[in-house]
């Protein structure tokens, strides 16, 4: 139901390059091979961290590029591989791969790791091509392509603070200007979150999720076959926030209000008294507001910490919001029934699929070539070298891509694409 998505794109790191190099000795014109491997790229790995709650951070950074593999060098030098690049996510997130609606990954546990996109390997060095019949290569590999894949975040939003009091005190003006007013969360695929619950976002950029308590419980008594989803929210909600229309000008008195909801809270029995509360005096703007204040507070005693502020004209916003969410950072959940089944899903793993090329034509005779394996083969062969394009005219022979042009017709001298580079075919 309250689901946050976000689309999010991961490069892992390409591969160094091979080397091709010799060995310089005195009086030996040409030493043998001495070219280093390329070293493996970064993979880009997420990693839960119970800390987070929701996807806020994607919405600063959507693109996760990891480090390339570094060249290999001379003297059989292998380039350095990359460290993992860490993406942390939040308990509770969804992976799903974009192109096949695929789940990658059920990220739940506190540092569960999953490797979203794994990093290429490096390329030889002429070294690893060194044999009887030709002890000196001049052939290197490119590095392999690291991964690129779009994916898709979702998480269950569950609420960490509920909103609480008597109606028309300014509890969905508060929600409104500490989440959704904010242009930038606009944008952030808000759409399937329900307006009585909002993402929030304190200055010193930590985040939870409030939501209006009483909308919550009032659904759930009414149990539109949600019921349970919106236990799970109560249960979830560690921090109450009871405000309290300052201003008496409904003719109501804010002390007995403040004890009226707390006796209201007691007898929904979901615990909810035993959180800790905060209690936010809203309609400080107003000119009434200050003298009624000071009586409020001399009511309840000096235990009871209280937050002027006021929805309209946003005073006192942000030490609310701190102290909010210091006081969800410290706060256990509070369950409220047995440890169920946890229901086991199906993640599925990425496999890269070995799919056979096709070939097509263009209308002008071009033979255009198209497959994962061949066009990653492409990219890690340096065509500067005679010896890496034979490796290459080889490959294609074993893969039986010489045999299917003649099959189509191929002539010596036709053209041949493959990605954005054309070759002659010959024969
Ligand atoms: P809710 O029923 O608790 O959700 O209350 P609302 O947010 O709907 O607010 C009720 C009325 O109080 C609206 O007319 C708001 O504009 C007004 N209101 C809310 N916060 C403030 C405030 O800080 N100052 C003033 N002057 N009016 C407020
Ligand atoms: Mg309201």
């Amino acid at each position: 139901m309250f689901v946050d998505k976000v689309k999010v794109f991961v490069k892992s790191g390409d591969g160094g390059n091979g080397m091709v190099a010799y060995r310089r000795e005195k009086y030996v014109p040409d030493g043998g091979p001495a070219g280093g491997d390329g070293g493996k790229g970064a993979d880009v790995v997420f990693v839960v961290d119970e800390g987070l709650r929701t996807l806020m951070d994607f919405r600063y950074q959507r693109h996760f590029k990891a480090e390339r593999g570094e060249n290999g060098r001379p003297k059989n030098q292998h380039g350095k591989s990359r460290e993992p690049m860490m993406v942390r996510v939040p308990p509770g997130t969804t992976v799903i791969d974009e192109q096949s609606g695929k789940i990658i990954a059920d990220l739940t546990e506190d540092g569960q790791k999953a490797v979203i996109a794994k990093g290429g390997r490096g390329g030889r060095g002429n070294t690893r091509f060194a044999t009887p019949a030709n002890p000196a290569p001049e052939i290197a590999e490119n590095g392999e392509p690291g991964e690129e894949r779009s994916i898709m975040l979702e998480l269950k939003v569950l609420a960490d603070v509920g909103l609480v009091g008597f109606p028309s005190v300014g509890k969905s003006t508060l929600l409104s200007v500490v989440s959704a007013a904010k242009p930038k969360i606009a944008d952030y695929h808000f759409t399937t979150l329900s307006p009585n619950l909002g993402v929030v976002e304190t200055d010193d950029h930590r985040s939870f999720v409030m939501a209006d308590l009483p909308g919550l419980i009032e659904g759930a008594h009414s149990g539109v076959g949600l019921g349970h989803q919106f236990l799970r929210h109560i249960e979830r909600t560690r921090v109450i926030v009871h405000v309290i229309d300052m201003s008496g000008l409904e003719g109501r008195d804010p002390y007995e209000d403040y004890v009226t909801i707390n006796e209201e809270l007691k007898q929904y029995n979901m615990r909810l008294t035993e959180r800790p509360q905060i209690v936010v005096a809203n309609k400080m703007d107003l000119p009434t507001s200050q003298e009624n204040l000071d009586v409020f507070r001399e009511m309840v005693g000096e235990d009871v910490e209280i937050f002027p502020i006021s929805a309209v004209t946003k005073q006192g916003l942000s030490g609310l919001l701190r102290s909010i969410a210091d006081k969800v950072e410290t706060t256990p959940e509070f369950p409220l029934y047995e440890e169920e089944q946890i229901e086991q899903r199906v993640v599925y793993k990425f496999e890269r699929r070995e799919d056979p090329f096709t070939i097509s034509r263009e209308p002008d005779g071009t033979f255009v070539i198209e497959g994962e394996e061949i066009e990653r083969i492409f990219k890690m062969t340096d065509f500067n070298r005679e010896d890496s394009v034979q490796r290459f005219s080889r490959k294609m022979r074993h893969m039986g891509i010489d045999q299917a042009l003649r099959d189509r017709g191929a002539e010596d001298g036709d053209t041949v694409r493959i990605l954005k580079y054309e070759f002659e075919f010959v024969e």
